[in-house]
């Protein structure tokens, strides 16, 4: 008898997962409530970042807290009424980004990330995929000299520690590299291994294809139809029900609302990101695509056009766009390159789907046997795709690891093993206030980390509120009794 599974997510996780699935002999359904590649996987920057070896740490420096927190920034952007939903794993994920903590994370996220450009290739080599992958790499370019100076040694020691390949270039080898940049800049760091993809749904979709060419069935339903049965896991879809003995989660940011039905919530939370499409004015070109290091915008070079790809947006998973920071960056966009209209009707939306500890989460599900994760691959999920599918088949075979799986374990956040440091309430009938209340897991360097939190938010915050059109002022209340903590439930 083959084993059998239900992919649940046909993004380049789902996708790349089904696909060494069945070629490893499985009967796989991958099932999506629309087509392939239609989530977080299809409008990304189309990077496949083999120098992305520091996954983003959470910032800990005062200035860059403040500035974040006053909600202009073009990189970051919030809601400030979606805060109290991102406390818990923000502040897990601020304790992560601790030096020594990060360095574990930088070397766990290291070991997937140099697989990825070959990955990438065993699947494409020979197809039609292989004409959408340009091996270009992309470029960083800074203004300040400071911080080009700074990128620099940090660029040195991923070559030293991780094989990392990169040149670095000054104001004139860059207008020779491209020469249609209007503005002079400090420098740019030119990472040469990555691979750009000129159409990120494209290549999704011809791995969906080669899935079922290889005799793999693609499903259209909801996942939310998952239910236990004795042979395993059923679930519907237009072309009736489908079961099989084992499951796969790949549902990118919308993982855990099905997830947390079976007993598995882990902090998983949304950065969401915006593109645009321009065209060029006159004969100008842009050979790779360009990263804007002082404002966090990615211009790419696309089969649509030139894509300008924004940061971090926070907000409630069902607030509707508000592309903020695609109309901050245009501007900025527009004094670098000649950009000409933009080409498309409404700026797309995708949401990255982000873990505290900055790693995805690869493996067993606990607590549910015949359940697997594969989500959580915040920046990096296109990059991830294949080298996730590999890992994740070959523990469901049980097969020695290629890449050593422990760092990615689903267990890591079971109930009982995640960290939760408060929580944050709006108070008052008006809800003119904020109450943030310490866990009795928050020790003392966290308790002061929250204060100096609070501190430059209580500063920053009539101008972050007045951004987002609240025009009221909120004051932010932390209890000091121990008693006021016990009350709580954190
Ligand atoms: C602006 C932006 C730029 C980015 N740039 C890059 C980059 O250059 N390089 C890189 O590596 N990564 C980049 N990323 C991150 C990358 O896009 C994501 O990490 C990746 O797409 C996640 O893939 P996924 O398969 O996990 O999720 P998704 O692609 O989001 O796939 C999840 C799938 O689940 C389906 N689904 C959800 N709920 C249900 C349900 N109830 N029933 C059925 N189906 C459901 C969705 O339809 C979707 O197809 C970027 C992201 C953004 C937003």
């Amino acid at each position: 008898m083959p084993r059998s599974a239900i992919v649940l997510g046909a993004g380049m996780v789902g996708v790349s997962a089904a696909l060494h699935l069945r070629r490893r002999g499985y009967d796989v359904v991958l099932l999506d409530r629309q087509g392939p590649g239609e989530g977080a996987s299809f409008g990304n920057g189309g990077l496949i970042q083999r120098e992305a070896v520091y996954p983003h740490p959470f910032p800990r420096a005062l200035a860059e807290l403040r500035r974040i927190a006053g909600n202009r920034a073009i990189d970051v952007a919030y809601h400030p009424l979606a805060l109290p939903g991102f406390v818990s794993p923000l502040l897990q994920y601020w304790w992560r980004s601790e030096p020594r903590r990060y360095l574990h994370a930088v070397q766990a996220h290291a070991r997937l990330i140099v697989t990825c450009v070959d990955e990438h290739l065993a699947l494409a080599a020979g197809t039609e995929a292989m004409a959408l992958l340009r091996p270009i790499g992309w470029m960083r370019v800074f203004s300040e000299p400071r911080l080009f100076e700074a990128a620099l040694a940090q660029a040195e020691a991923a070559r030293r520690d991780y094989g990392v390949n990169f040149a670095g270039l000054d104001n004139q080898t860059l207008a020779a590299a491209e020469p249609h940049l209007l503005v002079e800049r400090a420098g740019a760091i030119h990472w040469t291994d990555p691979l750009s993809v000129s159409d990120p749904h494209a290549l999704t979709l011809a791995y969906a294809r080669m899935f079922v060419e290889d005799g793999g069935t693609l499903a259209i339903g909801d996942a939310a139809t998952l239910q236990r049965v004795a042979s395993g896991w059923r679930a519907q879809t237009t072309a009736g029900p489908v079961e099989a003995a084992e499951v796969v989660v790949a549902l990118g940011a919308a993982s855990v609302q099905l997830t947390r039905r079976f007993g598995y919530a882990p902090p998983l939370f949304g950065k969401r990101g915006y593109h645009m499409h321009f065209g060029l004015r006159g004969n100008a070109t842009l050979n790779r695509p360009v990263l804007d290091a002082e404002s966090g915008f990615l211009l790419a070079p696309m089969r649509a056009g030139i894509r300008l790809t924004t940061g971090a947006e926070f907000a409630r998973p069902d607030a509707p766009p508000s592309p903020v920071q695609l109309e901050r960056a245009e501007p900025i966009a527009r004094r670098l390159l000649p950009l000409a209209d933009r080409l498309d009707a409404t700026p797309w939306m995708g949401v990255r789907p982000c873990t505290p500890d900055m790693l995805p989460i690869i493996g067993r599900m606990p607590g549910q046997d015949g359940a697997w994760c594969a989500f959580g691959h915040a920046h990096q999920g296109l990059t991830l795709g294949p080298t996730t599918g590999r890992l994740l088949a070959g523990m469901m075979l049980g097969e020695a690891p290629f890449v050593a799986p422990e760092p990615y374990r689903p267990s890591r956040f079971s109930r009982g093993s995640a960290r939760r440091f408060g929580k944050l309430a709006a108070e008052g009938s008006d809800g003119s206030a904020w109450r943030l209340t310490c866990s009795r897991q928050a020790d003392r360097a966290v308790r002061r980390a929250l204060l100096k939190t609070l501190a430059v938010a209580t500063l920053a915050w009539p101008r972050a509120a007045s951004a987002q059109g609240e025009a009221r002022p909120i004051r932010l209340i932390v209890p000091a009794s121990r008693a006021a903590r016990r009350a709580s439930s954190c």
